[in-house]
């Protein structure tokens, strides 16, 4: 085992009375590629106990809706059936993340989890290390490389997490062998909820169901995913460079939701893109600085900035240079309301959100554009932080992830420089329509979504 990624969280040992060692999954949501999976098998073949894989859904998290839920049940239906196949019991049970694994946890030998690098499944973790009355492990499934390897603080710019991520990714891709169980777990009998389609499991929760589900255009698992990661190696990779920030083309690997489910793994991504091409390639340069670098200082940006998620985490000068200009006069206000259906003067936004409400995914370069206008068109920079943290949040597939906030971090001045100062925004770099209008075919993208 790569023992860079395991984290021993308490010093409570192993319980030799235990029946069973338990892995709580809840970001690595897959069979493969999965270092928390394989740490419990390998506890597992050691110390001679069974493993039991355990999922807990609850319908009290916020921001719980079903077009989200749906997605992450596809998944879990399909991840369920994978890790069976390899003799693993695998339960379903609705609790709470914490709840759950401290009532299995009772008559487990030790506990093992994945790593998230969000307030709330954080602190899901260290309570249950301090509650537990055994070992607890997290596993740092999700990123290529350990966010410690890189920088024990916050790092600032993306050109030094780059810098430091290109002497280490080599020697973390090759990390990855799956281990045969010796013990086959499946016949334990324990309570588990087994549906077949994510409606029978929808049915039973009382989460939100006014926002639709998006399954025509995205479904759940990892097996979609890998169907994805190939068109895009062959189809769209070899022109990612030029092409990726077109909103009137598609040429993104729309992987983002099923990273943010933890449906395939980041490193599997780029394992199997080095297969084909070469790591100096420029496409593949371009696609890695996405993937790897923002993708894992976005990471780096929540689990060591406590506000990452508010207003106040983003920079001291981009804040002061927004509040001066708070006064400044608005072209245009617009209410929640109107913002969340689409209904500004602007076509090219409204087209933005409407492919957010209808897809559940916004192209990349309108975000930045989406977010920016916010600062424009509401009365405070902070009200700006919190509709769009709360659309985001909303309808995006792979919302309530670091991606997103420290995205829109970004379009408060988080990892850039300040620029030449002007109305309503500062010194925080400015958006335009005028530059959509040079850089694309942008009615193209308008006529797709209005
Ligand atoms: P690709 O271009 O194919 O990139 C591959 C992967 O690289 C993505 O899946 C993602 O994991 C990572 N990536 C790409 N761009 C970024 C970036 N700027 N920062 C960090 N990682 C990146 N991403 C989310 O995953 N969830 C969000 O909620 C989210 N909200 C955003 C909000 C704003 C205002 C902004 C500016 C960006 C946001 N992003 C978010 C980042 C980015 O827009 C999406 O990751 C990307 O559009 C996803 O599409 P893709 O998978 O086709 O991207």
């Amino acid at each position: 085992m790569n023992d860079k990624r395991i984290k021993l969280l308490n010093k409570k040992g192993f319980s030799e009375k235990g029946k069973y060692i338990l892995y709580c999954m809840e970001a690595c949501q897959r069979e493969d590629y999965n270092p928390a999976l394989e740490f419990a098998i390998h506890l597992s073949n050691n110390y001679k106990k069974p493993v039991l894989v355990a999922f807990f859904i609850t319908d009290k998290y916020r921001f719980s809706n079903q077009r989200y839920y749906r997605f992450m049940l596809e998944g879990i239906i399909k991840t369920k059936k994978k890790i069976e196949e390899r003799g693993v019991k695998f339960l379903v049970q609705k609790d709470k993340f914490l709840e759950g694994c401290l009532r299995l946890g009772k008559d487990a030998f030790g506990i093992i989890t994945d790593k998230n690098y969000l307030k709330t499944q954080r602190k899901w973790r260290e309570d249950l290390a301090l509650m537990s009355e055994i070992s607890v492990f997290e596993v740092e499934t999700e990123v290529v490389v350990p966010l410690d390897y890189i920088s024990s603080k916050a790092v600032p710019y993306s050109y030094l997490y780059r810098k430091k991520l290109e002497k280490l990714i080599h020697s973390f891709l090759r990390d990855y062998e799956k281990i045969e169980p010796e013990f086959n777990s499946t016949g334990m009998d324990l309570e588990s909820i087994d549906f077949e389609k994510p409606e029978d499991y929808l049915k039973i929760l009382n989460i939100d169901k006014t926002v639709p589900t998006v399954e025509k255009y995205y479904t759940g698992g990892s097996e979609e995913a890998e169907k994805r990661l190939k068109e895009f190696i062959e189809k769209k990779l070899p022109y990612y460079k030029d092409y990726r920030s077109d909103p009137s083309k598609d040429y993104q690997s729309n992987l983002s939701p099923y990273l943010h489910f933890g449906q395939i793994s980041p490193a599997k991504v780029v394992n199997e893109i080095l297969k084909e091409y070469d790591y100096e390639d420029a496409n593949i340069k371009s696609f890695l600085n996405e993937i790897v670098v923002w993708r894992e200082l976005a990471r780096n940006f929540c689990w060591h900035n406590p506000n990452y998620n508010q207003y106040e985490g983003i920079p001291k000068w981009a804040k002061e240079s927004l509040e001066k200009h708070v006064s400044d006069k608005r072209p245009y206000l617009y209410t929640l309301e109107e913002l969340e259906h689409g209904l500004t003067h602007d076509k090219y936004w409204n087209a933005a959100q409407k492919e957010l409400l209808e897809t559940g995914k916004m192209h990349n370069y309108m975000r930045m554009y989406w977010a920016k206008k916010l600062i424009e068109w509401t009365d405070h920079p902070k009200t700006a932080f919190d509709y769009a943290c709360y659309l985001n949040d909303k309808y995006e597939l792979d919302g309530r992830d670091p991606n997103g906030y420290a995205g829109i971090s970004w379009c408060f001045g988080s990892f850039d420089r300040p620029w030449q100062e002007r109305k309503i925004f500062g010194k925080v770099r400015y958006m335009s329509d005028k530059g959509l209008e040079r850089k694309f075919n942008i009615k193209k993208y308008v006529e797709k979504y209005l």
